[in-house]
């Protein structure tokens, strides 16, 4: 039976990833060495690094002034990473989820936070979006694509102060106007790579300053200046990415992606509207991801979610159960799920309606 992966992360790759790096673990460009026990000095690695840097530059257009850098820590890492090198003073936050929450905190040890909006009182379930941020703020920081709720902001917003953004579940996903921000970063793991490596693109002229020392691990300009080579990067996360970046191009680039994705999440939203089983968690047709599709049992239709998750289980549906916090289901559609995967999972659901009908 063919599995469908709908996990949030770590989460399906193109199969072209998956097989080039299979083949680079037994015999890495030619060396008759395997791509893990090279150094990541010698030629071939280096050549790795350069072509993933490029590749992130041509496939999102990154206009001059920016670098990309590829670490180890996660978006998690990041959280304090950006506060360390960009906070001042003050620094705004748009709190859309649990890892925007989870950002603030470690701004907080860095100075004043101010959080310009919530939706914690709806489960985050909607984007908010009166709000001002405060002219005299360092950044603002957004979580673009909220992985647990499903909710995503899908368009790249003016901002009156450097515009930071935690892209962890859709960078890729779409064209992006870097020109809008000043920082981007997340971790590979959910449309990119395996889990290990984290990205970061940073305009250059926003570093420098902050008046506290900055521990050299920590600090942008120790990445910048070396390439991503300070020390040892992870090589082979590091690798597959630039796996899924040619697959990406040869699909047709970003616009393909996009176009990829809002139609398998027509199906999906689709099939959750029509289905008088299920509704989704999200309303704001504006505020669904093209990402993470979260839905659960209509109220009258309660009890019957464990049925639903084993019957959709034994027709090859694997890793929609929703986060604990929302509960009920959640389809994860990033760019390496095939169509079929998500019409396969709506026939599942009409199929189970018949059943109950
Ligand atoms: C998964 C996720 C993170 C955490 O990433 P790690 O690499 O595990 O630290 C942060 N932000 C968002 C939006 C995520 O989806």
């Amino acid at each position: 039976m063919k599995v469908h992966n709908f996990s949030a992360g770590p989460s399906v790759l193109p199969q072209f990833t998956i097989e080039e790096t299979a083949k680079a673990v037994k015999n890495f460009a030619g060396t008759g060495l395997s791509v893990m026990e090279v150094s990541h000095r010698g030629k071939e690695f280096v050549a790795v690094m350069d072509e993933a840097q490029a590749m992130f530059k041509e496939l999102l257009n990154i206009p001059e002034g920016y670098s990309v850098l590829f670490l180890g820590g996660g978006a998690s890492t990041q959280f304090l990473m950006v506060a360390y090198n960009l906070l001042n003073k003050k620094a705004a936050y748009l709190n859309t989820g649990a890892w925007a929450n989870k950002a603030q905190k470690e701004a907080k040890l860095f100075g004043e936070v101010v959080e310009v909006a919530s939706s914690k009182e709806a489960v985050y379930n909607y984007i908010p979006k009166d709000y001002e941020v405060p002219a005299d703020a360092d950044y603002f920081h957004i979580t673009t694509n909220n992985t647990i709720y499903g909710t995503e902001i899908k368009h790249d917003m003016d901002c009156n102060v450097p515009l930071v953004a935690d892209m962890s579940s859709d960078i890729f996903s779409r064209p992006v106007d870097i020109s809008k921000y000043a920082l981007i970063y997340g971790g590979a793991q959910k449309n990119l790579a395996p889990a290990g490596v984290t990205f970061v693109i940073v305009k250059d002229e926003i570093l420098g300053q902050v008046e506290r020392e900055i521990p050299t691990m920590l600090n942008y300009r120790t990445h910048i200046d070396k390439d991503s080579m300070f020390n040892t990067p992870p090589v082979l996360p590091v690798f597959a990415a630039l796996q899924t970046l040619k697959w990406i191009k040869e699909q047709g680039g970003l616009e393909a992606m996009q176009k990829m994705n809002e139609e398998k999440a027509a199906i999906l939203y689709n099939e959750i509207d029509r289905n008088p089983l299920f509704k989704g968690t999200v309303v704001n047709e504006e505020d669904r991801s093209l990402m993470n599709i979260c839905f659960v049992m209509n109220d009258e239709y309660k009890e019957l979610e464990k049925e639903f998750f084993d019957f959709a289980t034994s027709k090859g549906m694997s890793g929609i159960k929703g986060h604990r916090s929302v509960g009920g289901f959640r389809a994860s559609t990033y760019n390496a799920l095939p169509k079929e995967s998500v019409q396969a999972l709506a026939d599942c659901m009409k199929e189970f309606e018949a059943m109950k009908k």
